[in-house]
């Protein structure tokens, strides 16, 4: 089966992870399709979660000018627009990117105008997420919320969230953010349950409330969790390629998501990045067929599912659910009346 024409939709995606040659060639000209693998590409086993980042980093070096921001979101405009993403939430942390000068602010204005009219230009939906980093301090986090804050409802900016090293730094420092973003009812989503386990999206849900959570997946290590996630509609974001690039899981055959799909979950089937892990949500398509004999019903359940939880406005939703279901193979499934009505927005 292919699915590259299939309508899609990604809620959890790294703007700064999903450099293609094509765009890196731009930045740096000289650059071979053999340094790209080396320096842009994670091995596709990496030791842990942090042997990624540091992979991801020399991406970050090269996106500190307003130039290099606005390629890059050209370019991954470009990518989803390929394979028939209609809706994205791209995220980014902007602290990331001042190191030659520009200000947070600046950050957030580039990659913003530049998704727009990429968006435009390309005929999909997308918006933007804001990164605080687990490494950061309690004024970082609080810088990073109020970037949220004073752009939210005026730019493509919709919500809040936090990653990086899940393992080595603890939530204290990012509570008070999140206690803000939900006082002034900025949606919020969370890392957890990536580089650590069910203890840690519980440690998340209680201090942060985020509404979703992105990759959650250890969940399934933790029954009583697997229950509360269920019954409270938290939704995971889960990035099957990416867990076994951060060396999570031997092979898709062991990964967790078609046990969670069935234990009732709320899921969406992402790419976190899409150079770093060289994948698209086609390939992450094609992986769950392969492994799980995943159909067009689990598909169509997973896409109706991510937008039922996209952060945007219900009619925007309604406008997604429409496409989606508009698609032939999804619109023939016996289910569909069915599905449409259980997932509604
Ligand atoms: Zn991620």
């Amino acid at each position: 089966m292919n699915f590259k024409e299939y309508p899609k939709v990604e809620l959890h995606l790294h703007l700064d992870c999903s450099l293609s040659f094509d765009v890196i060639k731009k930045l740096r000209p000289h650059t071979t399709l053999a340094e790209y693998k080396k320096r842009y590409v994670a091995p596709s086993k990496c030791s842990n979660l942090l042997e990624y980042i540091s992979v991801v980093n020399n991406s970050v070096a090269l996106m500190q000018d307003k130039e290099s921001l606005r390629l890059v979101t050209q370019d991954l405009v470009d990518q989803l627009a390929d394979e028939n993403v209609i809706y994205a939430e791209i995220r980014f942390a902007p602290l990331l990117h001042i190191e030659k000068g520009l200000t947070p602010e600046e950050v957030v204005e580039t990659v913003n105008d530049a998704l727009d009219s990429a968006a435009k230009k390309a005929g999909i939906e997308a918006g933007l997420i804001l990164c605080t980093l687990r490494q950061y301090t309690r004024d970082q986090s609080m810088t990073t919320i109020k970037l949220v804050e004073s752009t939210i409802g005026k730019s493509r900016v919709i919500g809040f969230d936090i990653a990086a090293d899940e393992a080595g730094f603890p939530l204290d420092n990012h509570i008070e953010a999140f206690e803000y973003a939900a006082d002034k009812g900025i949606p919020c989503t969370a890392h957890a349950g990536e580089a650590k386990g069910p203890e840690s999206v519980w440690d998340t849900l209680k201090n942060l409330k985020p509404q979703r959570i992105g990759h959650g997946v250890r969940s399934i290590e933790d029954a009583d969790l697997v229950r509360h996630l269920s019954k409270e509609k938290i939704h995971l974001e889960v990035c099957v390629t990416s867990n076994l690039y951060t060396n999570m899981y031997e092979s898709y055959e062991q990964h967790p998501v078609d046990k969670l799909y069935r234990a009732g979950v709320s899921l969406s089937i992402n790419t976190d990045g899409r150079g770093v892990n060289e994948t698209d949500l086609t390939n992450e398509y094609q992986k769950l067929t392969e492994s799980f004999s995943w159909d067009d019903l689990r598909f169509l359940i997973c896409n109706l599912e991510a937008i039922k939880h996209a952060f945007i406005p219900d009619q925007k939703k309604r406008e997604l659910r429409e496409k989606l279901l508009a698609y032939p193979a999804y619109n023939k499934l016996a289910e569909l009346e069915d599905v449409a009505r259980r997932i509604s927005v």
